[in-house]
Order: structure tokens, then C-alpha cells, then sequence
């Protein structure tokens, strides 16, 4: 079962020198890390939303890793700001750097001057959904175009110390192209932001079967702990779940595209019929999982939800309160965002 009693802030030991970073409450911009060590050496999953934050997260590793003191490995699991800024950290300058070809692409196209940019000038419903997101906290200064030195796609056996750890890539996944950091030793994997628990997810690209392929033969990995790129750890059981997840959504959101229904019909069908799912968090995310799958199942490979970022962001904005308003029934277990 996820561990919702774990989900502390700062560093968790997973033992064979594996190591979690948490953030609760797992929203935009807080995301899990992991560090690997063996022999000395070191490996980061993933940074984090700023400068700050990644060096506190840093310190943290210190204080239960020497070798976290040079870290000469970083693997980033995708382009998004929340996994990626905090890289610009002095700490980590000599580092290299993995990411897949296409991911790399994301981070040249949009450096971190450029993102700022693009999100200062945002008006209407979008800014009013990216002040939702970024936090008060939240210190964007101190950031430099993001330093890819090694690129890879398909597969990326890379070694710590005595351990092997294999990085796979799913593309295109939650965002074009997504890395998943299996750690064989240890029997753990990092999943990216590619699952999460008891949250409904928000499918970007017209691909969900790329996504179960990847979440099955992570099942098939037999892991004992899978970190997940938001949220509290997960176990074997959580996956399989997820799964069963993906499965009833693609299976329910097919039987309405094929009624003819359009998207906001079927989103709001599949809104009064989650059945057991009914109580995860993030039922607006919804609407693009139809979007995405209606262009699945009509052959179209091309959009995708954040082809318009600001109309994006607008979208999610008015999903906030529309879903809310429509099926409250789905926001009274918790307060999760
Ligand atoms: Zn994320």
C-alpha cells in the first residue's frame, strides 16, 4: 500500500544504498528525487524545482552519504521545470548529465530565461492557473540553460560504483519522452511523473498504451519499492492497481468514442462512473486522459495537450472549478489538489 505515513519531507533510506528524497504534499513543483550510491560514488534521479531547494535536498543527502557530497551522475526522468531547474546548482556543475535525445531537445528549445519569459506573460484564466501552481517558496532565480552532456534513446545501462543501474526510455509517455530508472540490486525503480497514487492521471500525448507498456514491464520488474515522480512511495500492489487503472479508463473512454460521443460528453460520463476509483485526487486532470485517448483511437498522432501552452493552462484553470461545481461527489474524500 502507498506509504502515506512515510510521505515526510527530506531524505528516506530504502537500504542497498538507496536513498528517497520526498516532498509532501506532491503538487506541481514538488517532486520526489532518488540518490543511488555504491563504492564511493553517486547517482541523482532527478533535481528539483529550484536552486534552493535542490541544495537543501543536497544537504540532506550529506548528512546520510559522503559520496552525496560529489555526485558525479545525474538522470533526469523528463524536461519538466519541477525535475530539472534546481541542475543549475553549483554542486552539481561537474556532473553528467543524462537525458534522452528528445528530452534534451525540450531543454534547449526552452532554457530556463525563456520558460520565465513565457510565464510572465501569461493573462486571463492561464496566469490565474500558473499562480495556482508555482508556490510562494518557489525561487527562480540563480538558473542557467540546463547542461545536458550525454544523451541516449531507447536504453541507458549506466554503473555506480559495484551496481548497475538501467535507464528506459518511454516515448512519448506523460510527456514526449519520459525515463524510467530501474535500480536491479536494490529492487526499486523511479518511475518519473509517469504514475502516482490514488491520483488520476493526466494523459499529455495520444499514447496511453505506451504508457502501459512501460508500467507493465515495470510490474514484471517485481520491484519492491517504485518512487513515483509526485506523492508517497508505492509497492507492487499500488502498481498493479494503477494498472488496472489505465485499463478501465481506456476501456471506458473507448465504449463512449465509439457511442460518438465528444470529448466533454464523455469526460463527463466517465466523471459519474469512476466506479472504485472514484476517490482518487485530480479528477480535472480527466478531460485531457480523453481528449488524448479519443486521438488515439482516431489514429491522430499529432496533438497534443500542451501544443497551446497558455490555452492549456486556461483549460485547467476553468477544469478546476467546472469539475467541482459538476461532481463535487469526487472532491469530498480529501483535500487533495
Ligand atoms: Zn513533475
Amino acid at each position: 500500500m502507498a506509504d502515506w505515513n512515510g510521505f515526510n519531507q527530506g531524505i528516506k533510506n530504502l537500504g542497498d544504498g538507496v536513498y528517497a528524497w520526498l516532498q509532501p504534499n506532491g503538487s506541481w513543483g514538488l517532486n520526489n528525487t532518488a540518490l543511488i550510491c555504491s563504492d564511493g560514488e553517486a547517482l541523482l534521479v532527478d533535481a528539483t524545482v529550484d536552486v534552493p531547494s535542490t541544495q537543501r535536498m543536497l544537504a540532506d543527502m550529506r548528512t546520510v552519504e559522503a559520496a552525496a557530497g560529489n555526485i558525479t551522475q545525474v538522470v533526469l526522468t523528463h524536461w519538466h521545470v519541477d525535475h530539472v531547474h534546481g541542475l543549475c546548482a553549483q554542486e552539481l556543475g561537474s556532473a553528467r548529465v543524462f537525458a534522452t535525445q528528445i528530452c534534451a531537445e525540450y531543454l534547449k528549445k526552452l532554457p530556463p530565461a525563456r520558460w520565465l519569459e513565457a510565464i510572465s506573460a501569461l493573462e486571463g484564466d492561464a496566469r490565474l492557473q500558473i499562480e495556482r501552481l508555482i508556490q510562494p517558496q518557489f525561487d527562480f532565480t540563480g538558473l542557467h540553460p540546463i547542461r545536458i552532456t550525454d544523451t541516449f534513446e531507447g536504453a541507458l545501462p549506466l554503473r555506480v560504483g559495484q551496481v548497475g543501474v538501467d535507464v528506459l526510455e518511454a516515448a512519448p509517455c506523460h510527456t514526449r519522452s519520459d525515463s524510467v530508472v530501474f535500480i536491479p540490486h536494490a529492487g526499486i525503480v523511479h518511475m518519473g511523473d509517469l504514475v502516482r497514487a490514488k491520483h488520476h492521471i493526466g494523459v499529455q500525448y495520444p499514447f496511453m498504451t505506451n504508457l502501459l507498456t512501460i508500467c507493465r514491464k515495470a510490474l514484471d520488474f517485481q520491484a519492491r519499492i517504485y518512487i513515483p515522480g509526485h506523492g508517497p512511495l508505492l509497492d507492487i500492489a499500488d502498481l498493479r492497481e494503477i494498472v488496472e487503472y489505465l485499463e478501465f479508463i481506456q476501456f471506458k473512454v473507448r465504449e463512449r468514442f465509439e457511442r460518438g460521443m465528444t470529448v466533454d460528453e464523455a469526460t463527463d460520463d466517465l466523471l459519474s462512473s469512476l466506479e472504485r476509483f472514484q476517490d482518487y485526487a485530480g479528477a480535472e486532470n480527466l478531460w485531457f486522459t480523453v481528449k488524448m485517448l479519443f486521438c488515439e483511437f482516431a489514429g491522430d498522432k499529432e496533438d497534443y495537450v500542451r501544443r497551446d501552452y497558455p490555452a492549456y493552462l486556461a483549460k485547467q484553470w476553468r477544469l478546476h472549478h467546472q469539475v467541482r461545481q459538476c461532481h463535487p461527489r469526487l472532491f469530498a474524500f480529501k483535500g487533495v489538489a
